[in-house]
C-alpha cells in the first residue's frame, strides 16, 4: 500500500460518483469509477444548484464550464397554488451572491453531468468503466476487493460507494434495509417555451405550495424549455423510478389549486412518474477503508433541492481531507464523515419538515405558514438559510 497515493474504486458514476473522481484526481489520488449502466448518463430533468454547489464547482476547476450550461434565475419564490400570492421571494442579486460568495442557478442534469464527465475522462487520474454492476466488497489486509455481478473483482486502496438510493455498498456498510417510501409522487416533465403560458414564462425557480400537492418551475436550456416537477401525495407504498405515465393521472392531483399553476401542468407532455424514498439520517458511513457518498450516504425528499449540491459537497470534503492528512485512509476517513455527518443529516431531516410544513400543509396549518412567510423580512430569510448556502465542503467537523 502507498500511503503517500492511495488509489480508490468508486461505485457509482452519478454526479456524485464523478465528482469524488474528479476532486480526488485535482488532489493527486487516483481512481477507478465503476458505473452499472451500458454508458455514463443523467435522466433528462433539470436540477437546482444552490450557491454552495457554485463553492465546489470553484474548488473542482469546473466554474466556469458548470456555469456556461446553466440558467442564471433571478428570483427564488415560493407560491400559494391556492390564491396565487406570492409567499416568498428572493432575488438572486448581487446582495444575494455578496452574502454567500456565490449565485444559484438552474441547469439540465446532462449538461453538469457531462461537464463532469469530460473532465474526468481527460485527467490521466481518473478510469472510466461501464457495465460493472457491484454486488459487494471484502475488506482485504488494508485493501478492498470490489465483487462485480459478471466482472472479475478489483482491489484497490479504499472503495467510495457513491451507488445512490438503493446502494450496494450502504447495504453493507450500515445493513438498514430498503429505502422509506414517502407515499408521495413526483411527475416531471420538459415543455418547450412556446408551450409555456406566456404569463407564467419566469425567469425564476417557482413553487407552487398547495394542500398535500406542489408545482416547481424553472427554465433550462438557454431557457428554450421549462423543467416541471409536480407532486402529491398518493400513498404510493412501491418506490418508482422514471415510470413513464399518462397527463390524466398528473392532473388529477392539482384539480384544486389556481388556475395559472394548473394551466402549466396541462401543458406536460411525456411525464415520468418518480415514488420518492429517502432514509432516517445515519452516523455510520465507514466500514474500514470503505466510505458512502452522495444518496448512498444520505438520501432525503427532494424539497430543499440538495440532495446533488451534497454529493458535491461529500467529493470535494473527502479529497480535501484525504489531501490534508496525506493520503492517511484510515483518518481521512474518520475526518470526511465527522465533517459531512451533521450537515447532511440537517438537510435530511429538514427536507422532510419543509415539505410537512411549507409545502404540503392543508388548511390552517397552510394558513399558518402563509401568516408566517409573509411576516419575514428578506434579512430574516437570509438568516434563515445562511447555515445551508453559506456552509461550504470545507466546514469543520462541529463540536458535538
Ligand atoms: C424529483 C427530484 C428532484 C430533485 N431535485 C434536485 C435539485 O434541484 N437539486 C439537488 O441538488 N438535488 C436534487 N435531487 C436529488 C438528486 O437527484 C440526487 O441527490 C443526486 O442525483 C444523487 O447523486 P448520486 O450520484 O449520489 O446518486 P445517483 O444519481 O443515484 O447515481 C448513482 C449511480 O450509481 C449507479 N449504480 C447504482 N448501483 C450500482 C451498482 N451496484 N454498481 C455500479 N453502479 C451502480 C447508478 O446507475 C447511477 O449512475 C432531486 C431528486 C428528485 C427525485
Amino acid at each position: 500500500m502507498n500511503l503517500e497515493r492511495p488509489d480508490f474504486a468508486i461505485v457509482g458514476g452519478g454526479i456524485g460518483g464523478l465528482a469524488a473522481a474528479l476532486s480526488l484526481a485535482q488532489k493527486g489520488f487516483a481512481s477507478t469509477v465503476f458505473e452499472q449502466a451500458e454508458r455514463f448518463g443523467e435522466i433528462g430533468a433539470g436540477i437546482q444548484l444552490g450557491p454552495n454547489a457554485f463553492f465546489c464547482f470553484r474548488e473542482m476547476g469546473i466554474l466556469d464550464a458548470a456555469s456556461n450550461g446553466a440558467v442564471h434565475i433571478e428570483r427564488v419564490q415560493i407560491m400559494d397554488a391556492l390564491s396565487g400570492d406570492e409567499l416568498i421571494g428572493i432575488p438572486v442579486d448581487d446582495d444575494f451572491k455578496a452574502r454567500y460568495g456565490n449565485t444559484y442557478a438552474v441547469v439540465h442534469r446532462a449538461d453538469l453531468h457531462n461537464v463532469l464527465l469530460n473532465a474526468c475522462d481527460t485527467h490521466e487520474l481518473v478510469t472510466l468503466k461501464t457495465r460493472h454492476n457491484a454486488v459487494g466488497y471484502q475488506l482485504d489486509n488494508g485493501r478492498v476487493r470490489v465483487h462485480f455481478s459478471d466482472q472479475p473483482d478489483f482491489s484497490a486502496d479504499a472503495l467510495i460507494g457513491a451507488d445512490g438510493l438503493r446502494s450496494r455498498i450502504r447495504e453493507q456498510v450500515v445493513g438498514d434495509g430498503p429505502p422509506r417510501v414517502s407515499g408521495h409522487a413526483s411527475y416531471r416533465a420538459l415543455v418547450p417555451i412556446e408551450r409555456v403560458p406566456e404569463n407564467l414564462r419566469w425567469n425564476t425557480a417557482t413553487l407552487w405550495a398547495g394542500p398535500k400537492c406542489h408545482i416547481v418551475h424553472y427554465p433550462l436550456k438557454g431557457s428554450k424549455v421549462f423543467n416541471l416537477v409536480v407532486t402529491y401525495h398518493n400513498d404510493a407504498p412501491e418506490p418508482v423510478a422514471g415510470k413513464s405515465v399518462e397527463l390524466d393521472e398528473v392532473r388529477q392531483g392539482f384539480e384544486q389549486v389556481a388556475a395559472l399553476p394548473k394551466e402549466l401542468v396541462d401543458r406536460g407532455r411525456d411525464w415520468k412518474l418518480w415514488v420518492l424514498c429517502d432514509r432516517d439520517p445515519t452516523d455510520r458511513w465507514l466500514d474500514g477503508n470503505v466510505a458512502l457518498l452522495g444518496d448512498a450516504a444520505h438520501p432525503m425528499l427532494q424539497y430543499l433541492a440538495q440532495g446533488a449540491c451534497m454529493a458535491i459537497e461529500d467529493a470535494v470534503c473527502l479529497a480535501h481531507v484525504m489531501h490534508k492528512r496525506n493520503g492517511d485512509i484510515a483518518s481521512a476517513l474518520r475526518d470526511y464523515q465527522a465533517r459531512r455527518v451533521v450537515r447532511t443529516a440537517r438537510v435530511q431531516t429538514y427536507s422532510r419538515l419543509i415539505g410537512d410544513h411549507i409545502y404540503h400543509p392543508v388548511g390552517a396549518s397552510a394558513l399558518a405558514r402563509n401568516s408566517a412567510l409573509k411576516s419575514m423580512s428578506l434579512d430574516q430569510i437570509h438568516e434563515n438559510i445562511a447555515w445551508l448556502y453559506g456552509g461550504t465542503a470545507l466546514d469543520p467537523a462541529p463540536v458535538t
